[in-house]
């Protein structure tokens, strides 16, 4: 019996990856860190300190120090915030109105502390989550890949690992989800391969947003 289905938020409630590479590619080219657009969707989940020192190590064979990481990651986020346009992925208010005409509840588990989307959630998925039910990167002290913050959604909906979903796009956040036991869905929003996602763990996958909504009723009564 399914109550309650943890969304993550970049890649599948907004279609914010792009502008995410974008701005990480634009950093990463200022401060001559080897990278491809790729290794970002790889590392989507990940903290922006924890990526630097991913591209510092490759590159300098060293960590980032904490005076780089903060001053890199703010001009990370400034050209996002500049970018972004707040764009809601298609299809995902067709999946959360069928998770409420199931009697689902939903909530918000993402890694993200860009407050421009965060604040947006209420605005644009009305009477979809309650504020305080959100896990965000202020909330847990790990982020994804670690199971922290998916089983602090566990606790904040009041339910079993056996009794959620998860709806995820990033190979690093079915980690995280698999390994709160949580049934994990996949939805392949970018450019990776599908085969990263079913080796991480994910239980179902689909393309889109909208064949999820088409295909929710269905699916959660054999789960
Ligand atoms: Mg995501």
């Amino acid at each position: 019996m399914i109550k309650a289905v943890l969304f993550d938020m970049d890649g599948v409630l907004y279609d914010s990856m792009p502008l995410h590479i974008y701005a990480w590619s634009e950093v990463a080219t200022k401060y001559r860190l080897n990278h491809t657009p790729e290794d970002f969707y790889l590392f989507e989940g990940r903290t922006g300190g924890s990526t630097l020192d991913e591209l510092f190590r490759r590159t300098w064979g060293r960590d980032a120090t904490d005076e780089e990481k903060k001053r890199i990651y703010q001009e990370k986020t400034e050209l996002f915030n500049q970018a972004n346009t707040g764009r809601i992925m298609p299809g995902a208010p067709e999946v959360l109105a069928e998770v409420k005409a199931q009697g689902i509840e939903s909530l918000v588990v993402t890694g993200s502390g860009q407050h421009s989307l965060i604040d947006k959630l209420n605005q644009d998925f009305p009477g979809c989550f309650e504020r305080e039910k959100m896990v965000t990167a202020f909330d847990v002290r790990y982020g994804k890949p670690h199971p922290e913050p998916y089983l602090m959604g566990l606790l904040k909906a009041g339910v079993e690992a056996g009794e959620a979903l998860v709806i995820e796009n990033a190979p690093l956040g079915v980690r995280s989800a698999v390994a709160a036991g949580i049934f994990t869905i996949a939805v392949n929003t970018g450019p990776l391969p599908d085969k990263i996602l079913w080796d991480e763990g994910a239980r179902l996958l689909f393309h889109d947003m909208h064949t999820l909504a088409r295909n929710f009723a269905s699916l959660i009564r054999t789960i």
